[in-house]
C-alpha cells in the first residue's frame, strides 16, 4: 500500500535504502549499479563524504534565509565559482531548485530582456522537435516532444519547433555534414522570417540531447551556424545543459566543445549531484546590464532560490568536478564505454546506433538494422530493457517516443564520474544481457 502518487501507478518500485559509490541497495538487499546516475544526476556517485560534510557545516550555520532579505556567503561563492569555470561571456548566475525551474527562468529572462531594451514586440520562442526542456507549463511548451505535450496542448503557450540535429535519422545519404548543418540553420532562419524578423525572443536547444533521444550530439559546426542565424535577427541563444552539463560530456560545460557563445545556459542535475535539488541559469553581462540599467529587477522568484544547503552541496560538487584529472577521467571512461558498447552490441541486429560524448552515451534500438525501422511502439521495447536491466542489477534510463511518425526506443547511460574500468565493463555486460532478453522473439 502506498500513499504516494507515483509516476507509474501500477509499477511496484523497490525501496532504495542505501547508496555507496556507483551502487544503490534496495530493502531486499539487491544491489544495482547506477549506470544512468538516476537520470544523469549522480555525477559523484552516492555517499560522497565531502559533499555531505559541506551540507552539514552549512546547516550548522544557517539552513535557510529568504533571498528577498539576505544573500549568503555560500550562494555567492557558488556563483563566483561557476562564473570562473564557465565559458567566457557567462558572467552571472541565477540559482533555482531544478531543471524545469531553470528553463522557466531563462525563458522569462529572455522575454524581460527585450522589454528592458525597448523591443517588447518580440514574443516567440523557437525550440526543436523531439526535445525535452522540463515538465512545468512553460518548459513543457518549449519542448517539442509530442507525446509529453499531447494532453496538455490546450493549456500550453504557443511555441514553435524546427528539426532536431539528428544525423542518424535525418542526414541524407548523399549529404555532407556541412550541408546537413547548413540545411538545419536555413530551416531555423526560415522559421524566424516566417514569424517576423524582429518578433523572436530566443532559440532553445540542448548541446547534446538527452532525455528524448539518448545522447545525441549535434554535428560539428551546427551550433556555430545556429549562432550566426540568431545574431542576424537579434535572437537570444539559450542552451539547455540541465542534463548534458556539469562535466557529463567530458567538459564542465557541454557548449565548450561546440565553440559557441550562448546568451543563457541552464544547468541542474549534475550541479547538485543528487545531494540537493538545485539548478541555475547563467547569463551574459549584456542581459544582466539590461536589467540593472533598466527596471532594476528580474520579475521572477521562488521561495527556495539560492537555498544555502543546496548551494553548499553544489559548491562542493563543482569544486570536486573542477579538480585536475576529473574531466580527463570522464573522457577516458566515456571512451571505454563507447568502445565496449561498440564491441559488444555493435553487431546486434537490434542496435541501430551507439553515440554520445563523455559519460553520456545512448543506444538506439531498431527492429531492422539496415532499414533503421523502429520497433512497434506497442512492444514498449525501451521499458522492457529497463525491466530486464533492473533484474540484472543495472539501472539504465530508457526512452521511447514518436517523432513525425517515426518511433524510437533508446537507452541512456550516464554513470557517475567516479566509475572505474571494471564497473564500466559490468554495465556493458548487464546491458547486453538485458537488450538480448528484451528484443528476443
Ligand atoms: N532540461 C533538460 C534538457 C532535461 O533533461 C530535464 C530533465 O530531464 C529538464 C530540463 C527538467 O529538469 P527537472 O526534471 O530537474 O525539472
Amino acid at each position: 500500500m502506498t500513499r504516494i502518487l507515483h509516476r507509474s501507478i501500477a509499477a511496484a518500485l523497490p525501496h532504495a535504502v542505501s547508496g555507496q559509490g556507483v551502487y544503490i541497495q534496495d530493502a531486499e538487499g539487491r544491489r544495482y549499479i547506477d549506470g544512468s546516475g538516476g537520470a544523469a544526476v549522480s555525477c559523484l556517485g552516492h555517499g560522497n563524504p565531502e559533499v555531505l560534510e559541506a551540507m552539514r557545516v552549512q546547516m550548522d550555520h544557517i539552513a535557510y534565509a529568504h533571498t528577498s532579505f539576505f544573500t549568503t556567503d555560500v550562494a555567492e561563492r557558488l556563483a563566483e565559482r561557476l562564473v570562473r569555470l564557465a565559458p567566457e561571456g557567462l558572467d552571472y548566475v541565477y540559482p533555482v531548485s531544478g531543471g524545469s525551474e531553470a528553463v522557466e527562468a531563462a525563458l522569462k529572462m529572455a522575454r524581460q530582456y527585450f522589454v528592458e531594451i525597448g523591443q517588447p514586440q518580440r514574443r516567440h520562442i523557437i525550440a526543436r522537435r523531439q526535445s525535452y526542456h522540463g515538465n512545468t507549463i512553460g518548459a513543457l511548451a518549449a519542448g517539442g516532444n509530442a507525446w509529453r505535450r499531447a494532453q496538455f496542448q490546450p493549456i500550453l503557450p504557443e511555441t514553435h519547433h524546427v528539426s532536431p540535429c539528428y544525423a542518424y535519422r535525418d542526414q541524407r545519404p548523399d549529404e555532407t555534414t556541412d550541408a546537413y548543418a547548413q540545411r538545419l540553420a536555413a530551416e531555423l532562419e526560415a522559421k524566424i522570417i516566417e514569424l517576423g524578423a524582429d518578433q523572436v525572443i530566443a532559440f532553445v536547444a540542448e548541446p547534446v540531447v538527452g532525455a528524448t533521444m539518448g545522447a545525441v550530439p549535434a554535428v560539428p559546426g551546427y551550433f556555430r551556424l545556429i549562432r550566426e542565424v540568431c545574431d542576424r535577427y537579434g535572437v537570444l541563444l539559450i542552451l539547455d545543459e540541465v542534463m548534458c552539463g556539469m562535466g557529463r560530456t567530458g567538459s564542465l560545460f557541454a557548449c565548450t566543445a561546440e565553440e559557441v557563445r550562448p546568451d543563457l545556459v541552464t544547468i541542474a542535475k549534475g550541479l547538485g549531484g543528487g545531494y540537493q535539488p538545485i539548478g541555475a541559469v547563467m547569463l551574459s553581462e549584456q542581459i544582466y546590464r539590461a536589467f540593472a540599467d533598466g527596471s532594476g529587477l528580474f520579475q521572477h522568484g521562488h521561495t527556495y532560490i539560492g537555498h544555502p544547503v543546496a548551494a553548499a552541496a553544489a559548491d562542493k560538487v563543482v569544486e570536486i568536478l573542477s579538480r585536475p584529472g576529473m574531466m580527463e577521467h570522464v573522457q577516458a571512461m566515456g571512451e571505454r564505454l563507447q568502445a565496449g558498447l561498440d564491441a559488444t552490441l555493435g553487431q546486434s541486429p537490434h542496435v541501430g546506433d551507439i553515440r554520445g560524448r563523455g559519460l553520456f552515451r545512448g543506444i538506439e534500438l531498431v527492429a531492422d538494422k539496415d532499414g533503421k525501422a523502429s520497433f512497434d511502439p506497442a512492444l514498449r521495447i525501451h521499458a522492457r530493457v529497463k525491466k530486464e536491466a533492473m533484474a540484472r542489477g543495472l539501472m539504465c534510463y530508457p526512452m521511447g517516443g514518436t517523432i513525425d511518425g517515426v518511433h524510437g526506443d533508446h537507452v541512456l547511460l550516464a554513470p557517475p564520474y567516479i566509475i572505474q574500468p571494471e564497473e564500466i565493463d559490468q554495465i556493458i555486460d548487464r546491458l547486453a544481457g538485458a537488450i538480448a532478453a528484451a528484443t528476443a522473439g
